[in-house]
C-alpha cells in the first residue's frame, strides 16, 4: 500500500538496468495529479519508440525474479516468512486460474506462482513473468471472494499489460538512442523525455487506474461483484485510520481513496450496462473466503 522503492540493478544481455518495485495495491490517485511540465509531457513519438522494444519471456522472467529476489530479502530482513504452499495458497492460486482468463496475453502466462505473505499488513503484489504475492492481512481485509478476486484482478492486470516492464522498455530506448548519436534533434529529444520520466515518475498514476479498471470488468466477467473491490478502498482506509501510524503518514499524504473508490463503480456500472447485467446481483462469496472454498467448487447462496 505503500510507495517504498526497492531499488535492483537488473543485467539483461550486456546491458544493466535499475529497478524499482513498489507495493501495488497503492492509493495512488485515478487521475495523474502531478502533471509534468510541458518539456517532459511524452506523446505518440514517445509511445512509439516504447513499443519498439519487445521483452522476451525469457527476460521478463529474468526481471521478475531479480525483483522478487530483492523483495524477498527485504521481507525476511522484517521476519515475514513466504508460503508457497498451504490451504491459503491453494485458495488464492485457484483465483488466479479463473481470472486469468480474462487476461489479453493469457497464453504468455500459462501459470503463475503464487506465494502468502505471513505478515498483518495489506499488501498484493505481482512481478514480471508471473509471480503474485498476496498478505494474509489482505485476506483479512478482503472479507469477501468477489474483493479478493479484484485484488487479484488488479495484479493480473499489471502483469498483462507489462507496466513492470516500462521502466526497462525507456531505459533500453535512452541507451540505445545515445551512445550511437545517429537520431534526429527531435528523436533525441523523445528518448530523453523517456529517460527523465522514468526518474521523474517512478510511479505511474495512470498505471493504477488501467489497473483497477480491468479489476472491475475482468471481476464482472468472471461473475464476481466489482462492487466488493470498491468498498475494499472504503475498508483500507478505515482501518488505515485505526492507528496504523506508517498507513495514517500515506493517507495523509495521498489524495483520497474516494476517488478510486468512485472510478472503479463508474467503470463497473458501465459494464454493467453494456453487458445487461444488474450489478446488486453478481457474486459476493463471503463464505467462500472464510473458508477458502472457490466459488467454482461450491457456490453458497
Ligand atoms: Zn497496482
Amino acid at each position: 500500500m505503500v510507495h517504498r522503492h526497492h531499488w535492483a540493478a537488473v543485467t539483461v544481455g550486456k546491458q544493466r538496468f535499475l529497478f524499482g518495485c513498489w507495493l501495488v495495491i497503492c492509493a495512488t490517485p485515478l487521475v495523474a495529479q502531478n502533471s509534468l511540465p510541458p518539456l517532459f509531457s511524452e506523446g505518440s513519438a514517445e509511445q512509439r519508440l516504447l513499443d519498439q522494444i519487445k521483452v522476451s519471456r525469457r527476460q521478463e522472467k529474468q526481471i521478475g525474479q531479480t525483483q522478487f529476489a530483492n523483495f524477498r530479502k527485504s521481507l525476511r530482513g522484517r521476519g515475514v516468512r513466504l508460503l508457497v504452499r498451504g490451504r491459503d495458497v491453494e485458495y488464492i492460486r485457484q483465483l488466479v486460474g479463473v481470472l486469468r482468463e480474462q487476461m489479453t496475453h493469457r497464453d504468455r502466462y500459462p501459470n503463475f506462482t503464487v506465494y502468502l505473505a505471513k505478515t498483518r499488513s495489506t499488501d498484493a503484489r505481482a512481478f514480471p513473468g508471473g509471480i503474485i504475492i498476496v498478505t494474509a492481512g489482505m485476506l483479512d481485509l478482503a472479507e469477501t471472494e468477489a474483493a479478493l478476486a479484484g485484488v487479484l484482478a488488479h495484479e493480473l492486470s499489471h502483469i498483462d499489460r507489462g507496466h513492470q516492464l516500462d521502466r526497462y522498455r525507456r531505459l533500453a530506448v535512452a541507451q540505445e538512442g545515445f551512445p550511437r548519436g545517429q537520431f534526429s534533434l527531435t528523436e533525441m529529444f523523445s528518448r530523453g523525455r523517456l529517460l527523465i520520466n522514468t526518474y521523474a515518475r517512478p510511479f505511474r498514476p495512470e498505471q493504477e487506474s488501467e489497473a483497477d479498471a480491468d479489476a472491475a470488468r475482468w471481476t464482472l466477467r468472471s461473475g464476481y461483484s466489482p462492487l466488493e473491490f470498491a468498498r475494499l478502498f472504503d475498508r483500507f482506509a478505515n482501518r488505515a485510520g485505526g492507528g496504523n501510524p506508517r498507513i495514517t503518514d500515506f493517507w495523509r499524504s495521498h489524495p483520497p481513496h474516494r476517488q478510486r473508490l468512485a472510478a472503479v463503480a463508474d467503470v463497473a456500472a458501465a459494464e454493467a450496462r453494456q453487458r445487461g447485467i444488474v450489478l446488486t446481483q453478481l457474486y459476493v462469496g463471503r463464505e467462500n473466503l472464510q473458508r477458502r472454498i472457490p466459488r467454482h467448487e461450491k457456490a453458497f447462496p
